[in-house]
């Protein structure tokens, strides 16, 4: 028989709640593959290396060149809320790092079997350690589960297998694994895009020829014509906005700690009239993260409905820069959304450089035309 009354409240058991909390920052492979790069990012690595087996699901493994880990923080590196990035509150104020709440490699070791090779320059060997959970596990039974020593370089490989073994539905949830992949290569471009002075290489495990490779001394323009092609590579525009005078130019600066969080600038690199797209390709990035904004993407759209024909759309790279206190970065999971002040007055600032910009265009092929 059905109970009438309530059913009593229960504490779900720790492993519990750490899987369900995994599974709202890893999506899917191309989502654990974005917080390893930010981590690389993070530990000024440059030059980072993926290989990808099965779409990600059966193989994803990062490398870099990066500060790498002490050995000493191995034993919590995988633990939930442990970080480097961030000691205070106040801290989330002024973060020039993509990570700070310590969560991506305890939930990619909650839904996935990770291993880590490590070696800081000060080590004089490498160190490998495999994780479970949270937790140190020993690699094989009757093994220990304390970092053994091995041969590697200076930086950190992270190694993920059997993506979402122990969570079937996200398993199956997955498509196929080539959508996977090409998803884990879009993350992959598009950060190679925006760190144009770092080296880039994304290949499937066993193949000699990587599908992406970037070199590290190319600049923005330069590798979005290297990585989106020629098409879109020889209509590229190049526009910058800024508001630097904001409200401190009107105080008194003595008086402490201006406020500059009215400062912002952003550059774009958007294609011309003459390159015309089924749908936007729209790369978007606020104090160097990769975001999504379907307010700021449609302000754009709007500007370029005026000047390409219906059903046309461009190719646009757009990257913002706003005081760090402005922003607030803690309000997705995943960090795909931020929230930041003035965003209706820059979205139009930059709407109006766009627009200029394709009106001078316009303006400069009549008069191509005419003579
Ligand atoms: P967060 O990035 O929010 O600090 P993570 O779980 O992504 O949390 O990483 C935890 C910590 O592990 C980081 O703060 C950093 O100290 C270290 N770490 C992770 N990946 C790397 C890497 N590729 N190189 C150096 N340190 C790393
Ligand atoms: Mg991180």
């Amino acid at each position: 028989s059905t109970p009438s009354g309530p059913l009593p409240i229960q504490r779900l058991h720790e492993s519990l709640i750490n899987r369900i909390a995994a599974g709202e920052i890893i999506h899917r492979p191309a989502s654990a593959l974005k917080e390893l790069l930010e981590n690389s990012l993070d530990a000024r690595a440059t030059s980072i290396r993926v290989a990808i087996k099965d779409g990600g699901m059966k193989l994803l493994q990062i490398q870099d060149n990066g500060c790498g880990i002490r050995k000493a923080d191995l034993p919590i590196l995988a633990e939930r809320f442990t970080t480097s990035k961030l000691k205070t509150f106040s801290d989330l104020s002024r973060l020039t790092t993509y990570g700070f709440r310590g969560e991506a490699l305890a939930s990619v070791s909650h839904v996935a079997h990770m291993s880590v090779v490590t070696k800081t320059k000060a080590d004089t060997c490498a160190w490998k350690a495999y994780y479970s959970e949270g937790v140190l596990v020993p690699p094989k039974a009757g093994q220990t589960p304390d970092p053994k020593p091995c041969a590697g370089n200076d930086g950190t490989i992270i190694t993920i297998e059997d993506m979402f073994y122990n969570t079937p539905t996200r398993l199956s949830a997955l498509r196929s694994s080539s959508e996977e992949y090409a998803r884990i290569l879009d993350v992959v471009t598009k950060y190679a895009v925006h760190n144009p002075k770092v080296s880039f290489l994304c290949r499937k495990a066993g193949s000699p020829t990587p599908e992406l490779s970037t070199s590290a001394t190319s600049d923005v323009g330069q590798a979005i014509r290297l990585l989106y092609g020629h098409s879109i590579g020889k209509e590229l525009l190049h526009v910058e906005s800024s508001c630097r005078t904001g409200g401190s130019s009107s105080r008194d600066t003595s008086a402490g700690d201006p406020d500059d969080s009215e400062r912002w600038s952003a550059e774009a690199y958007c294609t011309s009239p003459n390159y015309q797209a089924k749908k936007t390709v729209f790369l978007l990035f606020i104090n160097h993260r990769l975001v999504e904004s379907s307010s700021i993407k449609r302000a754009i759209e709007s500007v370029y409905s005026g000047v390409l024909p219906k059903g046309a759309f461009p190719f646009v790279y757009l990257s913002i820069e706003v005081d760090p206190r402005s922003v607030d970065v803690n309000v997705h999971p995943t960090k795909r959304e931020v929230i930041f002040l003035n965003e209706e007055v820059i979205t139009e600032r930059i709407s109006d450089a766009i627009q200029q910009k394709l009106v001078g265009q316009s303006h400069s092929r009549v008069f191509e035309y005419q003579t």
